[in-house]
């Protein structure tokens, strides 16, 4: 049985590259042309008859909903359905409710690692679904990626995701805002990491992605901003973290002022940019 891939685009097509190079036969499937000649594409439909795993990999909840209207009624009982995007709890909540109907495994397991970690298999995968499922398809995350985790059952994933980046945005504006109160108390950037990176301060956006040029390892701010991880899909995952908080009523004060400062800094030019971006955004100030 063949392995099918819908939404091949930036993430999506390396991820299904590299399980083509693992040596399964893939068929793939994109409303829009995409540059993946190595990758066979075929219709939904083609797709459902021929593969006992399906991958996707979309932009967001409305169109997963979508594709999986046409997709679930095509499907037998036997196939395992694992979509990868990043998407609202709820929707996946829906899809995997409306597959249940129909006896259908689905697991949402949406990627933390970016174009660069789906293009040198290095993902990590959030899942939920059941332990079943997700024992069948460790496998092909092991190839995609270098560690998956079983968060719990559907939407366990997309809330890790979520969580995971909610903190992701909050950390990396308070390391931004450090980072310019020491220019500004002529505190030197590179003394400053030293001190930061091994005490109570350290965190990922200091020790591993520091938001200053030309302190720390390489980051995108060491490459004039150009993304790394763009602000807008760190939007993405704000706004999706506090429907989400909406939602159960959970407190995201925070959260909720993240989503607000990369709101007003993309509509403010840093559109495009990686998300580190806000150090320069906020020096301007
Ligand atoms: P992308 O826009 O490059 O790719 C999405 C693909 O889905 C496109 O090729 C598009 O044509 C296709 N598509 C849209 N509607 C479709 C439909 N109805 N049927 C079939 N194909 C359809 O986006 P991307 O950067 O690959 O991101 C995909 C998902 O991964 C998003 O949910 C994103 O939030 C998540 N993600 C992205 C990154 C990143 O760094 N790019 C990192 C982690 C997670």
């Amino acid at each position: 049985m063949k392995i099918g891939f819908i939404g091949l685009g930036n993430m999506g097509a390396p991820m299904a590259r590299n399980l083509i190079k693992a040596g399964h036969e893939l068929i793939g499937f994109d409303v829009a042309p995409t540059n993946v000649e190595d990758i066979t594409q075929k219709s939904i439909s083609e797709m459902a008859e021929k593969c006992s795993i399906i991958f996707s990999m979309l932009p967001d909840g409305n169109i997963l909903r979508t594709v999986y209207q046409e997709l679930l009624p095509l499907c037998n009982p036997q196939i395992i359905l694992v979509d990868c995007s990043t998407v609202d709890v709820e929707s996946a909540l829906y899809v995997s409710k409306e597959a249940k109907k129909m006896s259908i495994s689905v697991m949402d397991a949406p990627v933390s690692g970016g174009v660069v970690g789906a293009e040198n298999g290095t993902l990590t995968f959030m899942v939920g679904g059941t332990k079943y499922a997700y024992d069948q398809i460790e496998p092909y995350f092991s190839i995609m990626g270098q560690k998956s985790v079983l968060c719990g059952e559907s939407g366990a994933g997309q809330s890790a995701k979520i969580c995971n980046n909610m903190i992701l945005g909050i950390s990396m504006i308070g390391v931004c805002e450090a980072f310019n109160l020491a220019q500004k108390l002529n505190l030197d950037w590179e003394r400053l990491f030293d001190v930061v990176s091994t005490s109570s301060g350290s965190c990922w956006s200091v020790n591993t992605y520091c938001p200053a040029p030309g302190v720390g390892p390489d980051s995108p701010a060491d490459r004039d901003y150009k993304p790394g991880f763009a602000a807008d899909l760190m939007l993405k995952d704000l706004k999706l973290s506090q429907d989400a908080a909406t939602t159960v009523s959970a407190p995201t004060e925070l959260g909720k002022h993240a989503t607000e400062i990369y709101e007003n800094f993309i509509s403010e030019g840093g559109e495009g940019m990686d998300f580190s971006a806000i150090l320069p955004y906020l020096a301007k100030k």
